[in-house]
């Protein structure tokens, strides 16, 4: 297997050589994969590339202002070929979804991703299980293509950067995360206006979910573990989208003396979904890889089939062994 680790010189040889690009981010996409595509956009189509950008998914609303934002296409089968096909930020290649098909029009492979788990799954896997984002690669990756940052740049890489590290409040905050924030910073970054949108403002539904996450809320083991559920429901009674619910299980998590926290919500297709966190020392991505998912540390998920009740006693089990194990 190829070594976990950086390499965007190879990553750099392989865009060099290719002319048509497709760029894809992860299903249920975040700030991370989406800054990362949009900033790649910008990058290549700077050194004349034909860049698409694909994503099984729809983008959050949040996210619409990242510039190219409205260039992102969910895949139909009808694409290629592509002389590269190039995914950021995505653990493995289920979270790739309906983006796996280009694979197979593509001539080459390449990914740029900073989770741990990460199975080296393509041809050049440039990936740091300790960058705090992927976006931070993706800075490095711009500077060995000699390609300066803009203010549209800056604006893509800060939404990465501040929404995997928390706001910069994770423990995998680092220097290097402040030292491109000051060159972004240098670059006009609207940051007062971009941290409103990504960290302050909710939506109506978001908030109306909120109430119904945290009347669902339960503890155990005297507290230090906290469950949510969200059901159909719940959603269609807020009027509210899957991703209205991504950050809600914070609340839970955020208790004093709660060390693990659990949000697991009734997706499509009689899926649930879980978002798992816990906070340092504790970790919860073993938790989640017992059960087919994956992730970070103390952020994790996990899909897996319902009923509800039935998928959260499992994992319940699973995290209270976790506890005192
Ligand atoms: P969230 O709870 O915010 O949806 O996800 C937290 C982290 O867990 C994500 O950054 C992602 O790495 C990982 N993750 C979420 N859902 C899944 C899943 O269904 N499978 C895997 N392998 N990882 C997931
Ligand atoms: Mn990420």
């Amino acid at each position: 297997m190829t070594e976990m680790s950086r390499k965007p010189e190879a990553v750099a040889e392989a865009i060099r050589k290719a002319q048509r690009i497709a760029v894809c981010s992860h299903v249920n996409p975040d700030g991370d994969t989406l800054g990362c595509a949009t900033a790649m956009r910008l990058a290549l189509t700077k050194l004349g590339k034909e860049v698409s950008l694909f994503c099984d998914g729809k983008v959050p609303d949040v996210l619409t202002f990242l510039p190219g934002a409205e260039e992102i296409r969910i895949p139909t089968g009808k694409e290629g070929p592509f002389d590269l096909m190039l995914a950021v930020d995505v653990s493995d290649e289920k979270r790739l979804g309906s983006c796996t098909a280009l694979r197979t029009v593509s001539a080459h492979t390449a990914q740029i991703d900073h989770h741990p788990t990460n199975p080296l799954y393509m041809e050049i896997n440039s990936v740091d299980g300790s960058a705090p984002a992927t976006a931070v690669m993706i800075r490095e990756q711009l500077k060995v293509l000699d390609v300066d940052l803009t203010p549209e740049i800056a604006v893509c890489l800060y939404t990465g950067i501040s929404t995997d590290t928390g706001n910069f409040s994770f423990a995998s905050t680092n220097a290097e995360c402040f030292s491109i924030m000051s060159e972004l910073m240098e670059q006009q970054l609207p940051l007062a206006r971009l941290n409103r949108i990504l960290f302050r403002d909710h939506a109506m539904p978001q908030v109306k979910l909120l109430s119904r996450a945290l009347g669902s809320l339960k503890y155990f083991e005297n507290g230090q573990i906290a469950t949510m559920k969200l059901t159909r429901d719940d959603f269609n009674g807020c009027h509210a989208l899957s991703e209205h619910a991504d950050t809600l299980v914070n609340y839970a998590l955020d208790t004093i003396g709660t060390r693990m926290a659990m949000l697991a919500r009734e997706a499509g297709g009689g899926k649930i979904k879980f978002s798992l966190r816990a906070k340092e020392p504790d970790t919860i991505n073993d938790v989640a890889q017992a059960f087919g998912g994956g992730g970070h540390p103390q952020a994790s998920g996990i899909t897996m089939d319902g009923p509800l009740e039935a998928a959260m006693d499992k994992v319940l089990d699973a995290m209270i062994r976790k506890l005192n194990g």
